[in-house]
Order: structure tokens, then sequence, then C-alpha cells
């Protein structure tokens, strides 16, 4: 939303914070191009690069190669300057926290991953997660970090900054965000990881130029995130999104969640290692490159499983684009490809307008990125 009018600081916070999104999506683009986008005028545009520039947040990039050059004019290419703003991005799960530093452009470094202890309760796991994030701030001292963005496996209460009841582990309502609050003083921004990843795709991503469309992240559980009209879909509370709870087979398997039939205890990671009976992903990804029969027999059959429910949802929603993230959506495994064939066959309004379904190009870091991207987002890109 461009503003216009008085010229007073907010205004041109979020102009600027404008700016900065449209070279994210768009850059290297000129300063004309932004005014042309925004129906600012370039006096304004060129007011508010002024400053962005001397922040060093964006730099000048040469002129722009253009079809039909206007005669006696340059057009300066303006781009973000990728290392010129860091947040942490930290992916929590019971297993372990991931934790790393996201540029601007989603670049990431210095990628740590600590195991979580087993057992812990909720306020161990708190103590364990402050200490760890304070230890790698402390380590990373000469750089200056600009927020900490965290997506967390599990349902996430977004405005309130909590993780919601976990019922296999038996914790209440855990206060996360206030907690590390207390402990850190940068903004700590949190979020379901499959929400997170789903930005990322926006932000650096596969659906950078799409207002609309539907990440899947295929892991140890499957989950979604959709970008509807350009921002990621919000149903209040939650965020939604939770696919591999959605029913695949009336009466079927129980589920933890307290249904019984969810597609994650068919086609999940978890479910795949469970029926070929190996212990980690990797396996199955080496077992498929040596085209082990029934290792491909079990993944075919778990990309058609997702697909049928897949086929329900886009007959609601028609989104027609599909983003595949997680272990599954490897491009070395049929998966994406299986997903892509079952979903225009099945879904009648897939025949009137083709779904493409693609796989993440952000590779297996993906929920660090988002979770920093969190933080870029609403403190930067995205200001309210
Ligand atoms: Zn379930």
């Amino acid at each position: 939303m461009v503003l216009k009018g008085q010229n007073t600081t907010r205004t041109k916070k979020l102009n600027q914070s404008l700016v900065l999104k449209l070279l994210l999506q768009n850059g290297p683009i000129s300063r004309q191009q932004i005014a042309e986008i925004t129906h600012l005028t370039p006096a304004t545009i060129t007011y508010l690069t002024a400053e962005l520039i001397e922040r060093g947040l964006i730099v000048e990039k040469g002129d722009l190669q253009t079809k039909s050059p206007r005669a006696g004019r340059k057009s300066v290419a303006l781009d973000l300057n990728g290392d010129s703003y860091w947040v942490l991005g930290i992916h929590t799960s019971m297993e372990r926290l991931k934790m790393g530093l996201v540029n601007l452009k989603g670049r990431i470094t210095d990628l740590q991953t600590i195991p979580v202890p087993s057992k812990f309760n909720e306020e161990e796991f708190l103590a364990f997660t402050a200490d760890r994030i304070k230890s790698y701030l402390h380590d990373h001292s000469e750089m200056v970090i600009e927020g900490v963005g965290i997506g967390a496996l599990g349902v996430v209460d977004i405005e309130n900054g909590k993780l919601l009841g976990n019922r296999r582990l038996g914790w209440p309502d855990v206060e996360l965000v206030s907690y590390l609050q207390r402990e850190i003083s940068l903004p700590i921004y949190l979020d379901n990881n499959v929400s997170a990843m789903t930005l990322a795709e926006k932000m650096f991503g596969n659906g950078k130029q799409l207002s609309d469309f539907m990440c899947i992240y295929l892991g140890h559980r499957i989950g979604a995130g959709m970008v509807l009209k350009n921002e990621l879909y919000r149903s209040g509370l939650t965020g939604g999104g939770e696919l591999g709870h959605m029913t695949y087979i009336h009466r079927g398997k129980p589920c933890w969640c307290g249904n019984k039939g969810c597609l994650n205890q068919y086609a999940s990671e978890q479910a795949i290692l469970e029926e070929l009976q190996v212990s980690t992903a990797d396996e199955v990804l080496r077992k498929a490159v040596d085209r082990d029969e029934a290792t491909l027999e079990v993944i075919e059959k778990a990309s058609e499983q997702i697909a049928v429910v897949l086929s329900s949802f886009i007959n609601m929603l028609h989104l027609k684009k599909v983003v595949l993230c997680g272990t599954l959506s490897n491009p070395i495994l049929p998966v994406k490809d299986i997903i892509n064939k079952e979903v225009n066959q099945r879904s009648f309004l897939a025949r009137t307008d083709a779904i493409e379904v693609e796989s993440s190009k952000l590779g297996e870091n993906i929920e660090v990125i988002g979770a920093g991207g969190l933080a870029l987002w609403y403190g930067l890109y995205n200001k309210k």
C-alpha cells in the first residue's frame, strides 16, 4: 500500500519498506520503474531511495539494459545490498534447534544444529532454547543482528507468541516469545515452521512473483501454507495449513491429533520410514538412487495419497501453483512428477486451468531461511 500526503516519519518509513519489497521481488530496477509501479512521484522516490542508499540497504548497480532507452537519460539500476542487514533464523522442534544468520536476500550463513536433549519438560526446553540463542548471539557479537525469527513445529498462537498445548508431549501452552523476550533484547517473531517456509518461497523462492500459491512441506510430517493476494494466509489464531491431518481414509489408522485416517499416517516421511523399516530419510534417498523397487513403490504410493487429498483441496481453492519443499521434494525422487500428474488428472478444475507443481529451490535449510524471513518480513519489508 502506498501512502501519500504529508511526509511524516511514519509515511516515509512505510514507503521505504514498500521500495525495499519491490526491490526484493523485482530488483534490480530503476527509480523510474519504482515510481511507475508505486504511482509515487520520481522526486519522492529519489528522496526515499537516497536515505536507503545512505543506510547501505540498497546500492546503485550500473545502467539497466532497456529495449528502448530514452535518449539522453540514463536508467540506473537499484538493488538490495544483501549483506547490509542480518537477522537470526531459528527452527525449533523437540529434537533439535537449527539456527543461522539470514541476510536481506535470504542468504544463510553460520548454520548450527543443536540437538535438544530428550525428555525435556516445557520449562527445561525454554531455558535451553534461551541459553542457546544467547550463546549464538554472543559468538556473533561483532555483527549487527536486527531481529530473531522463529519457525516452530506444531500449532502456534501467532498473536500471543505461544506454542499451543502439545498433546504428544503432554505439554501445556508455552509462552515462548514472552519468555525469550525477557532474556533477549532484539525483536522476536514467531510462527509455525511451514508458514515460515511459505513466506520464504514468497520472499526468495518460486513464489516471488506470484500473488497466490500453496507451499507443501513434505518432511517428518506434512503441512501446508498459502499466500493469497500477496499475503500469508491467516485463519485467526493458528494460520491453519494442517494438510497432514486432513482425512485420507475413513476409519483409518488413529492419529495423535485425535482423528483417524489422517494423511500423515500414510504418506509422511515418518510413515514411509516405518513402512520401509529404515531409520533415516537419507537411507530412503540412497535406496531410491539405487532404484530399489520396494522403496520406489512406497514413495509412489505416498505421492499418490498426497495427490488424492491435494486434489480435493485444489477443487476448493483452485490455487494454480503448488511448491513442494522438505525431504520428499528432493528432485532425485519421483514425488513432484507423480503429484503433478495425479492432481491434474483428479481435480476437474485443473482440467480447465492446469495446476503447476514445482520443487522448491531454497534447499535443505529452507526452515531456517523461512524463520529468518519472518524477522525480515515483519521487521523490514512489510511494516504495518
Ligand atoms: Zn491427525
